[in-house]
């Protein structure tokens, strides 16, 4: 592996804080006094790709959501993350991850909101976060994805994918302290992975 800098997905269910906690990850590598271990983090939101792009293939009217194509979508983040010779220090956010190659990606961040009260509250919460969609989830859209929060679709998926030890992390995203909190936490995983990997100037492993 050649990388620079490492591969993160934010994923879990929407409405779990992976765009809020995202945006703060890239606040605090912008904000990084220390040029040692300044690591140029990008945030890959992939619902914003896929709207931009037109990457949606129809409408499923029941779950009220755009189905996405995803080989388009694999396609152009597959360059995108290959562009500057696969530096890496991408944040990619979305409530997908098993679809993404093992290779890619360094860690896993699956964010749990495990306390329902709070998750439908947020879900049914019809405020447009910054960045972020405008939810007011209703009916079968909003209980599906409550389901999929008390079952932890998305942590056995991840987990699936990415079976080595460490490879996935899941962190409690309920309180609002706990975003900058998660935030730190990925970053320091993040410095700590460039020491670990320290790479030469020919791009191959050191
Ligand atoms: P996602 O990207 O997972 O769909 P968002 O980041 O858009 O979720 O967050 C959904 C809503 O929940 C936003 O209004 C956000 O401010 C709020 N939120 C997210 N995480 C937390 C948290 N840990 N505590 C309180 N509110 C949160």
């Amino acid at each position: 592996m050649s990388r620079k800098y490492p591969n993160v997905i934010i994923t879990g269910t929407p409405g779990v804080g992976k765009t809020t906690t995202a945006q703060e990850l890239i606040e605090i590598s912008k904000s990084s006094d220390s040029p040692s271990s300044s690591i140029p983090l990008k945030h890959l939101s992939v619902n914003k790709i896929a709207k931009e792009e037109n990457f949606y293939e129809s409408y499923d009217e029941e779950l009220q959501t755009h189905v996405v194509d995803e080989d388009k979508l694999l396609d152009h983040i597959e360059n995108l993350i290959a562009n500057g010779a696969g530096e890496g220090g991408w944040i990619i956010d979305w409530h997908v991850c098993d679809i993404f190659p093992e290779r890619w990606i360094d860690l896993v961040v699956v964010l749990r909101c495990e306390d329902t009260k709070t998750f439908y509250e947020r879900l049914t919460s019809d405020r447009k976060a910054e960045g972020g969609e405008k939810r007011g989830y209703t009916g079968r859209k909003l209980q599906e994805n409550i389901d999929a929060e008390i079952f932890g679709v998305i942590a056995e998926e991840a987990k699936e994918a990415w079976p080595n030890e460490g490879a996935v992390v899941e962190l409690i995203s309920e309180e609002a302290e706990q975003i900058e909190e998660n935030a730190e936490r990925i970053w320091e995983w993040c410095k700590r992975w460039v020491k670990d990997n320290p790479r030469d100037v020919d791009g191959e492993e050191g």
